[in-house]
């Protein structure tokens, strides 16, 4: 087979070059104008390949800082906004010592709000915990008080899980009444356990039930650049991730988030409560 002619080759690899770059500048434009969908995760559906995108997107923004200023802060301002270029971060299984302070701190710092769907018996070990995500202006949702299975409840018994757990993270933010806005009327069936029990039961109370649309796969005990692709590849506006900040050792969610916010803030996409006080802002189930 004859050598290729150096020029030649040079070509070529500036042609394919070109072809990954322009790929890579469409992401986040493509991402923000799909339209939002509702389903559940299926973790097999799609296959990770956000090794690329990220390794790209680090790359452009590093770029982008490089060529017009020395303050990288101007890319995230080129970027247009279009309201559409939103998700929901929700954590679950808090509150927790160790792992809920770094994911406070880490939505601070990027002014991210996200919606911890909490576990009654943990808020009641921990209220200070309660009050740190409050006073950080994050909503402080119902994960039930014994992460128990709701569709095996009764309604005296599905009230108490909720309402008990509702009591103690009120109790915890008592002595600051304005801080009653950031608990929230949504609750979060642990294991996305559902029937028909649980949605009228829910309504009764009255809560909106919460499920997810993108599972980082947090849970499985992913490394953070696997849970960053998971998120990346899947994201669309008004997606709803799951993550948590409680359970095990969640030391791959914290380094994971801390990519998230960083690469997606870079490309535009915005951080927002998923419940407020007067109820669930994403799609209802
Ligand atoms: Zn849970």
């Amino acid at each position: 087979m004859p050598a290729m002619p150096v020029k030649k080759l040079t070509i070529v690899l500036l042609v394919a070059l070109m072809g990954v770059a322009l790929q890579g500048c469409k992401l986040p434009i493509e991402r923000a104008q799909a339209s939002p969908s509702v389903r559940y995760a299926s973790p097999a559906e799609e296959k990770p390949q956000g090794g690329k995108v990220s390794e790209f997107e680090s790359l452009f923004a590093s770029w982008s800082s490089s060529s017009g200023s020395d303050n990288s802060d101007t890319v995230q301002t080129e970027i247009p906004s279009n309201n559409s270029n939103y998700i929901y971060l929700t954590f679950d299984d808090g509150p927790d010592p160790k792992w809920t302070p770094q994911i406070i701190n880490l939505l601070a710092r990027h002014k991210a709000v996200g919606t911890f769907f909490v576990i009654g018996r943990s808020a009641v070990t921990y209220p200070e915990l309660i009050l740190q995500e409050a006073q950080a202006g994050q909503m402080i949702a119902n994960h039930g008080y014994n992460h128990m299975d709701l569709t095996t409840l009764d309604y005296g018994n599905f009230f108490l899980e909720v309402k008990d757990t509702e009591n103690v993270v009120r109790e915890a933010l008592s002595a600051y009444p304005d801080l009653s806005q950031n608990v929230v009327p949504c609750l979060r069936p642990p294991y996305g356990a559902i029937n028909d029990n649980v949605w009228t039961f829910a309504y009764r109370l009255p809560y909106d039930v919460s499920m997810w649309t993108l599972d980082t796969n947090d849970w499985t005990g992913l490394a953070a650049e696997s849970i960053l692709d998971n998120v990346l590849t899947k994201a669309k506006a008004g997606s709803v991730v799951l993550m948590h900040d409680g359970g095990k050792d969640r030391s791959e969610t914290v380094e994971a988030l801390a990519l998230i916010l960083h690469e997606m803030t870079l490309s535009g996409w915005e951080f927002r409560p998923m419940c407020t006080a007067e109820g669930q802002q994403a799609p209802s189930w």
